[in-house]
C-alpha cells in the first residue's frame, strides 16, 4: 500500500482584510486548501491577487490594519494557528514555519556580520553554545553554495552579491529544520542566471532533505521549475488548483490559460504571438459580485457577474472555479465539462 503522507497544513476559507480610511480592502476572499509533506505548492497571480498576503498569514505577520477574519482558520501540524497568542506564535515562526523574501537586502540587517545574523537566530531557535551555532552556520553556508564560509561568514550584507545575500537568507530560514518553508517572490530582484541558480537551490534542498515548500511567485515559469501543486489566484480567490502537470497540460479556468498565453515558451513549435489579459485586475474595495475575472473574461455569462462559481471538481487532483464547468453552461471550444460542483 502506498505510504500516507502527512498533511501540514490546512487553510480553511482564509479572509484577510485592510480597514483602511477608504473602507476594508477584501486581499484574501475565502481561499482553502491542505498542503502534505515533502510538496511544493506554487501560488501564482497577478500583483494584487491576494497570493503574498495569503502567505503572510499562515506568518501570522498580517499588520494594521490588516485583520484575519473571523471564520479563517489555518491549521499547521494539528494546531489552528490563527488562535495563538503572539508570544505562542513566535515560537513556530523560525522554528516550525520559515520564510524568505523578495528582497534579501531589507531582510538582512547591514550593520550586522552574517556571522552574528546566522548564530544569533540559530540560538534563538535551538539549545546550541555559541561554537555550535557557528559550526552549524558555515555547515549550511556550505550547503547553499557560499564558496568560501570560513571567510565569508565574517562578512557584512553589503559585500555579499544579491544572490549571496539570497543563499544566506537560505540557510538561515533553514538553519532550524523548519516543517515548512514560505518563499515569496525568492527569485525575482535577482538578475536572470541568479535566479536560476537559486531556483536550482531551492530544488536541492527539496530533493535532498523533502523541505514541505510554498513558492508564491508571478512567475509561471518559475512554478514549473519547483512544484508539484499549483494554485492560480485572482482577485483575493481562487481560481484553479491542480498538480503542476494539471496547470500546465489541463488548464481548465479561462484566467489560467490567460496566463499561459501572455507568457513566451522556449522551442520552435511555439511561435504563436502572446496574447496580454486585457483589462485590469478587480478593485478589492468594491470586487464583482460574481466571479472576479468576469470583467476580464471572454466567455463571462450572466451567472459569472451575479455568483462566484463553486471549485467544479475537473478531477480527483484539479478543481476549477469556473461557470463553464456547470452541466447547464454552453459547450465552449477548448473547454470540457467534467464531474460537477464539489
Ligand atoms: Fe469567465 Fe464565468 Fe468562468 Fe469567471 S466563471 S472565468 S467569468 S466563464
Amino acid at each position: 500500500m502506498a505510504e500516507q503522507k502527512k498533511k501540514i497544513l490546512e487553510v480553511k476559507n482564509l479572509q484577510t482584510s485592510f480597514y483602511t480610511h477608504l473602507g476594508e480592502v477584501q486581499a484574501v476572499r475565502g481561499v482553502s486548501y491542505d498542503l502534505f509533506e515533502g510538496e511544493v505548492l506554487g501560488i501564482v497571480g497577478e500583483s494584487g491577487s491576494g497570493k503574498s498576503v495569503s502567505a503572510l498569514s499562515i506568518m501570522r505577520l498580517i499588520e494594521e490594519p490588516g485583520v484575519i477574519k473571523e471564520g479563517s482558520s489555518i491549521i499547521f501540524d494539528g494546531v489552528d494557528i490563527t488562535e495563538l497568542d503572539n508570544k505562542e506564535m513566535s515560537e513556530y515562526r523560525g522554528n516550525d514555519i520559515a520564510m524568505i523574501f523578495q528582497d534579501p537586502m531589507t531582510s538582512l540587517n547591514p550593520v550586522y556580520s552574517i556571522k552574528n545574523q546566522m548564530v544569533e537566530v540559530i540560538r534563538r531557535h535551538t539549545d546550541m553554545n555559541p561554537e555550535e551555532a557557528l559550526k552549524r552556520a558555515k555547515e549550511l553556508l556550505g550547503m547553499v553554495g557560499i564558496p568560501d564560509p570560513e571567510q565569508q561568514i565574517h562578512d557584512y550584507p553589503h559585500q555579499f552579491s544579491g544572490g549571496m545575500r539570497q543563499r544566506a537568507l537560505i540557510a538561515t530560514a533553514i538553519s532550524c529544520n523548519p516543517k515548512l518553508l514560505i518563499a515569496d517572490e525568492p527569485t525575482t530582484a535577482l538578475d536572470v542566471t541568479i535566479q536560476a541558480q537559486i531556483i536550482e537551490l531551492l530544488k536541492k534542498l527539496q530533493e535532498e532533505i523533502g523541505m514541505t515548500i510554498i513558492l508564491i511567485t508571478h512567475d509561471l515559469g518559475v512554478i514549473a521549475e519547483l512544484s508539484t501543486h499549483v494554485i492560480v489566484m485572482y482577485g483575493g480567490m481562487m481560481m484553479e488548483k491542480g498538480t503542476v502537470e494539471d496547470i500546465f497540460y489541463n488548464p481548465q479556468h479561462p484566467y489560467t490559460k490567460g496566463l499561459h498565453k501572455s507568457i513566451p515558451k522556449v522551442g520552435e513549435k511555439n511561435k504563436e504571438r502572446l496574447v496580454p489579459i486585457e483589462g485590469s485586475p478587480p478593485d478589492l474595495m468594491a470586487p464583482p459580485a460574481g466571479c472576479p475575472f468576469s470583467p476580464r473574461c471572454p466567455h463571462a455569462m450572466k451567472i459569472c457577474l451575479e455568483k462566484p462559481a463553486p471549485l467544479f471538481e475537473v478531477s480527483e487532483s484539479q478543481v476549477s472555479a469556473c461557470w463553464l464547468q456547470d452541466d447547464d453552461a454552453p459547450d465552449v471550444a477548448g473547454y470540457k465539462k467534467y464531474k460537477g460542483a464539489k
